[in-house]
């Protein structure tokens, strides 16, 4: 099936002119999968509509914010309603409290927090806070989990860090990139040895409960509890980065799912409803070094911005109602189970990963996959072709092999259906190619 895209072509050149790349976010530029951006014009519900007038069912969600699907009423309502009162104050309103209270009850180990602009925002003031709270420099991460784009957290990154493969990014200081130690997501083994050489020196471990950045990789039974214990024998921070997982994988992020409490949070995306929100949180006294109560200094200009907060808010207000992750996570279920189905058909060799409502579809043999290595082992280029299959049916999946998948409440079983309908003409067309 044709799909006309001048009108995006011709937008994309001329976003080159102007913005490096003709995108204001690496990923967006197609380069994981080949071929040019689809430029949006309008979205709702579980459709986004392109500037060539194709209407695409969507699981990209803004990368993970849409959860209610695009344009809820109730978020437009509240953002409208906040935009006539006053766009910005830089001085504290009311919605920030509530929303504060709001996420404290869904996060409880949040028991102070403090709004942020974005996700990034969110995990460098919590590496900061941990650093100056432990008086340690030294932080581990794992390979492929991203956290933003700051520089301690640079160093071999997921995401479009991985897809365009400068996952240790030219313009970190050696200096500071020495300090941040990588490890292998899911490798127990490894956090231990590290701890045994080096613990006391080391500030905290920041990871991404379910690994939203390298495809989509759950936890290994244990691995979590594991990083909890050892933080708690060297004194370490626990910091859960949830900005992808919150609110997604359950009402109460991984944290809850898993039942694991970590000493800090850091959460985006839902938590601003699409508009730039992001939240760093945690133990009281862990909290109580920040300024103005304490040493640690962190600010913003647009921090708290009222419709951010009225937009997260009403997303909030929206995902608290019973079943909703149920619902979720049955949508998500049915999606995977089609496409499987259509992949068995064709032969062609895909496993799914799920977890809530984000997924993974890994184009391999592999029996497992749990760790960074054996997710570059899958077919990124398969992928590719998969993905443009799927965008000429009418569907947009993640650009890249590296990203998970986001369903809304919005994708209904017309939508699931008419996407595992396309996945099946999709997989005979590469049989074909
Ligand atoms: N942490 C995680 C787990 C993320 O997935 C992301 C973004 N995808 C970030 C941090 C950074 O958030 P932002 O893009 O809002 O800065």
């Amino acid at each position: 099936m044709a799909r006309s895209d001048n009108r995006s072509g011709a937008l994309f050149s001329e976003a080159q002119q102007v913005i490096p790349g003709g995108v204001n976010s690496p990923v967006r530029a197609f380069k994981g999968v080949g071929g040019k951006p689809v430029f949006f014009q309008s979205a709702l519900g579980a459709y986004v509509k392109d500037v060539d007038g194709n209407e695409l069912i969507d699981y990209v969600g803004s990368w993970g914010p849409m959860i209610l699907g695009h344009n809820h009423p109730d978020v437009v309502a509240a953002v409208r309603e906040q935009a006539l009162k006053g766009l910005s104050f830089g001085a504290p309103t009311a919605l920030e409290t509530e929303l504060a209270l709001k996420v404290r009850q869904l996060f409880p180990s949040m028991e102070l927090l403090r709004m942020v602009n974005s996700g990034t925002e969110a995990t460098m003031s919590a590496i900061r806070l941990a650093r100056g709270f432990t008086g340690r420099d030294r932080i581990v991460k794992f390979e492929g989990c991203y956290h933003g784009h700051s520089d301690s957290l640079l160093v071999k990154a997921g995401s479009g860090a991985l897809t365009l493969g400068v996952p240790s990014s030219p313009g970190v200081p050696e200096a500071l990139a020495e300090n941040t130690i990588t490890l292998t997501f899911n490798d127990l083994d490894s956090v231990e040895e590290t701890f045994r050489e080096a613990g006391s020196e080391i500030a905290c471990i920041i990871v991404e409960p379910v690994a939203g950045n390298m495809n989509c990789i759950p936890p290994v039974p244990g691995f979590l509890q594991g990083l909890r214990r050892i933080c708690d024998e060297h004194e370490a921070l626990l910091i859960f980065d949830e900005v992808m997982t919150g609110f997604r994988v359950a009402l109460g992020g991984a944290q809850a799912h898993y039942d694991i409490k970590p000493d800090l949070t850091t959460l985006g995306k839902i938590i601003g409803g699409g508009l730039p929100v992001g939240a760093f949180g945690g133990r009281r006294d862990v909290m109580k070094h920040l300024a103005p109560l304490g040493p640690v200094y962190q600010a913003g200009t647009l921090s708290g911005n009222p419709l951010a907060m009225a937009a997260g808010l009403a997303t909030l207000n929206n995902i608290v109602q019973p079943g909703f992750h149920d619902d979720l996570t049955d949508k998500a279920e049915q999606l995977l189970k089609g496409i499987r189905h259509q992949a068995d058909l064709a032969g062609i060799p895909l496993r799914t990963v799920q977890a809530g409502g984000m997924f993974g579809l890994f184009f391999t043999e592999q029996e497992t996959v749990e760790r960074f290595d054996q997710v570059m082992a899958c077919d990124s280029e398969l992928y590719g072709r998969f993905f443009h299959a799927m965008l000429d049916e009418g569907i947009y999946l993640a650009p890249s092999a590296f990203e998970a998948g986001f369903i809304s409440a919005a994708h209904g079983d017309q939508e699931i259906e008419q996407t595992v309908a396309a996945a099946g003409r999709a997989f005979q067309s590469l049989l074909n190619q």
